[in-house]
């Protein structure tokens, strides 16, 4: 017998609907627990408690957001062992990487804790005479926050903290893989005190549950991550709608090698930016591109790290890397490996399902080499660890294949040249840039995002989140 979870609305704990179970992809005899599937008349409860919830929140003092903030962000931290063990067994990262993530939460919810103190405007003297001007930020309503599986504690974490740091009332749709951390963050959030209807969960699939937080006249904003097609389609009717829309969609990030760098520190950081979390980051890098004088030691240096690390279940100590998340995803890993294959790239290592002890979705890192920038594989988000080399003649073209390209999330370079680190920070046509870092693997405190087909809206994280979740308001007030 296993829990059963209930979807969480106006501060109860609700009943209706299906049970769903929620499966280890480690191990698929592992369910992790039942979770109940919201419909539509469920999500619109939830949009209407927000709603209910609003007019108290949106005025409340900062001091009561700060400690509410304060008080789940430490009891995530508190908990991180077994939230960490939650997240690695419903999505499959492995246990230290889950429980980074976890830490990463829990410091998200303390930093938008301190933000709801920092709130501020300006006052300015008007352009008349006996005039004066405020512009201030106010909350912006009811938002829709609707989430992926790669990320399932971190992500809404960073969503519903700033929603509810600036005084909005939120409804969160959690992913269908990862219902878990979502739950968990609910009652977290019910024992810090939160009130009732401030934040509302609905499990359930994005085509039911989803469709309806975007159709609903009742959001005033709607944050999403997650896939091009989805991403692409939502801001469509958000904009028709009117609804203030931030999305956070696909990557196809590249990693510039050049002659002159370190091997090692560029070794580390190819491997670990395409294959960590089973390359399963939108900021994972998958284009490696390598000027000619280091690309053999490079291609031999990346093979024999890839040789020794153990994919494997991922609560199991000694596991470099987990096992991909769910049956499709692995069905499409593995057609990509096909596809690279049939486009004539060389498969040097990897590429292969792989049988474990359990029964899981386990597969081999696979590392293509002589590709060239126009093959699939180089064009088009994997979502899985495999990752293509490009071998390139100069820093001039590398740059200008790392631009070639419809996305613009992360980008790194490898080099011991000032010159081109700072060549490439400026001229990366990316939201995020990493010199002699993994292209994964970034600070909670500052803005996070992309550019081109990887984005649309503000950003997200930092302070540069209050530019989504409040609006600004300019008063004028006659003296005497
Ligand atoms: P997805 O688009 O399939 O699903 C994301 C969310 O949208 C899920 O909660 C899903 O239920 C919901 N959804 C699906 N159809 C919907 C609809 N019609 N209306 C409303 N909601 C709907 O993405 P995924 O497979 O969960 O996540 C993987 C993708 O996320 C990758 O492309 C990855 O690059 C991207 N991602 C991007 C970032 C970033 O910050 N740029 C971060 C993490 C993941």
């Amino acid at each position: 017998m296993t829990d059963l979870h209930r979807n969480f609305i106006g501060g109860e704990w609700v009943a209706d609907g299906a049970a769903t179970p929620n499966h280890n992809p480690s191990d698929l005899a592992d369910v992790i627990g039942e979770y109940l599937q919201g419909d539509a008349a469920l999500t619109r409860q939830a949009i209407d408690a927000a709603a209910a919830a609003f007019p108290a929140w949106s005025h409340s003092p900062p001091q009561r957001r700060f400690d509410i903030l304060d008080a789940a962000g430490s009891m995530i931290l508190a908990h991180k062992a077994k939230l960490g063990e939650l997240l690695a067994r419903e999505e499959g990262k492995i246990l230290p990487e889950a429980i980074g993530e976890v830490g990463r939460a829990g410091q998200i919810f303390k930093f938008f804790a301190g933000e709801a103190l920092r709130q501020s405007g300006d006052l300015l003297a008007s352009v008349r005479s006996g005039v004066t001007v405020e512009v201030t930020r106010e909350p912006i309503g009811v938002v829709g926050l609707i989430t992926p599986w790669n990320f399932p504690i971190a992500i809404p974490a960073w969503k519903m903290a700033p929603a509810i740091a600036y005084g909005n009332c939120v409804v969160l749709k959690p992913a269908e893989l990862v219902p878990g951390c979502a739950w968990a963050l609910a009652e977290i959030l019910a024992e810090a005190g939160l009130p009732a209807g401030v934040f509302n969960l609905v499990m359930g699939r994005g085509s039911v549950v989803g469709a309806e937080v975007i159709a609903s006249p009742k959001i005033a904003a709607i944050s999403f991550t997650g896939s091009v097609t989805t991403g692409r389609r939502i801001t469509e009717q958000a904009v028709v709608s009117g609804k203030k829309v931030q999305v956070e969609m696909g990557g196809k990030n590249p990693m510039v090698v050049l002659d002159d760098a370190d091997l090692k520190v560029a070794v580390e950081a190819a491997v670990n930016s395409a294959f960590f979390s089973t390359g399963q980051r939108c900021t994972a890098a998958s284009r490696l591109i390598v000027t000619e004088g280091i690309h053999d030691r490079f291609v031999g240096a990346v093979s024999e790290r890839l040789a020794g690390l153990k994919v494997d279940h991922a609560l199991k100590a000694g596991t470099d890397i987990g096992p991909v998340v769910s049956e499709a995803q692995l069905h499409q890993d593995l057609e990509y490996v096909a596809v690279g294959k049939a486009e004539g790239a060389k498969l040097v290592a990897g590429g292969e399902r792989l049988t474990r002890d359990t029964e899981g979705y386990y597969m081999a890192p696979a590392l293509f080499t002589e590709t060239t920038p126009e093959m699939r594989v180089n064009r088009e988000e994997i979502f899985g660890p495999v990752a293509s080399v490009i071998r390139t003649k100069d820093y001039d073209t590398a740059l200008a294949i790392a631009n070639d390209i419809e996305f613009g999330l992360s980008a790194g370079i490898a080099t011991t040249s000032l010159k081109y680190a700072q060549h490439f920070k400026r001229n990366a046509q990316a939201g995020m840039v990493m010199v002699n870092l993994p292209t994964a693997g970034v600070d909670y405190h500052v803005p996070f995002g992309g550019r081109k087909g990887s984005s649309y809206g503000p950003r997200e994280q930092g302070r540069y989140a209050a530019e989504f979740y409040t609006t600004v308001k300019t008063s004028y007030q006659a003296a005497g």
